[in-house]
């Protein structure tokens, strides 16, 4: 059913994102990925797509902080392809620090990321969706976009944020064939995760596998973390037709942290 769509998905070089571009690489989707990184390794992670898919795999090394970067990603990809039908906003930044502490240029750089980011991507792919008459607008949030955690301000609002975003992009599209919806991880080992996994077994003095404990002991209480793979999975779901009626959904995958 996806076979020869066009799945954009940002940060898509590492973690969470390259998984979802495998997942749509496998579905026969052209994909797109955008993201740091060595470029040795992602010219690896592109050939790695390109020979997943019956379509084509490109890498576009856009800053989304940056709105000229975003325009001229659009840009590109108007060359490249008819349409955009599906677009996972996934890639995010983290900074800790208390809120007095929290030096002003990061709190700007990760809303221009997080938040800004997922509202560019989307205001330039909604009009090649419309022009297609279907697509699928797939926001990686957190459970940090549901409940709080000390020392993550910019991350918690931004999350928070493009929960608010998700419901707004489904209403307005809501009788067009267009779904919007956030997905919402707990814990998964990815580098995002695994530098706050050895920062606190630093601290602690405890090892890192014993800090991988620690870390999920106290939100996630499956003990378990949540894979890309799993993560890939709902994505491809939500671009199926038995996902045609779910919009605006803040989708929890977090081995139970926001039940209570
Ligand atoms: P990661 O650090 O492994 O990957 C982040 C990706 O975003 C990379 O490809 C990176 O190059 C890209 N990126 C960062 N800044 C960018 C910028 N300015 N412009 C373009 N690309 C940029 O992180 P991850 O853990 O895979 O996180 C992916 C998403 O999942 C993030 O939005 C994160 O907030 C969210 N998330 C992660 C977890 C977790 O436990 N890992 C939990 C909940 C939500």
């Amino acid at each position: 059913m996806l076979k020869g769509k066009t799945a954009i998905i940002t940060g898509g070089t590492s973690g969470i994102g390259l998984g979802i571009a495998r997942r749509f690489a496998d579905a026969n989707c052209n994909v797109v990925i955008n993201g740091f990184g060595d470029l040795g390794e992602i010219k690896e992670i592109t050939n790695d797509l390109s020979h997943r898919t019956s379509g084509n795999a490109y890498h576009h090394s856009a800053n989304l902080a940056s709105l000229d970067e975003v325009e001229d990603f659009f840009k590109t990809l108007g060359k490249l392809f008819k349409s955009v039908d599906i677009l996972v906003n996934n890639a995010g930044i983290q900074h800790i620090a208390p809120v007095d502490e929290f030096p002003a240029d990061k709190w700007e750089q990760v809303i221009n990321v997080n938040l800004s980011g997922v509202f560019h991507m989307s205001r330039l792919a909604l009009p090649l969706m419309r022009k297609a008459k279907w697509g699928r607008i797939i926001n990686i949030a957190s459970t940090h976009g549901i409940v709080a955690s000390e020392g993550k301000a910019a991350y918690v609002a931004s999350k928070h944020g493009v929960i608010g975003l998700t419901k707004v992009v489904a209403l307005e599209t809501a009788q067009e064939n267009i779904t919007c919806n956030a997905i919402c991880p707990g814990w998964v080992i990815t580098p995002l995760v695994q530098k706050q996994i050895e920062d606190r077994a630093k601290k602690n003095k405890m090892s890192v596998s014993d800090a991988q404990k620690d870390l999920l002991s106290e939100k996630q209480p499956s003990l378990q973390f949540v894979t890309p793979e799993q993560i890939a999975e709902y994505c491809n779901f939500l671009c199926t037709e038995g996902a045609d009626q779910i919009t605006g959904a803040t989708l929890t995958m977090d081995g139970g942290w926001t039940i209570i």
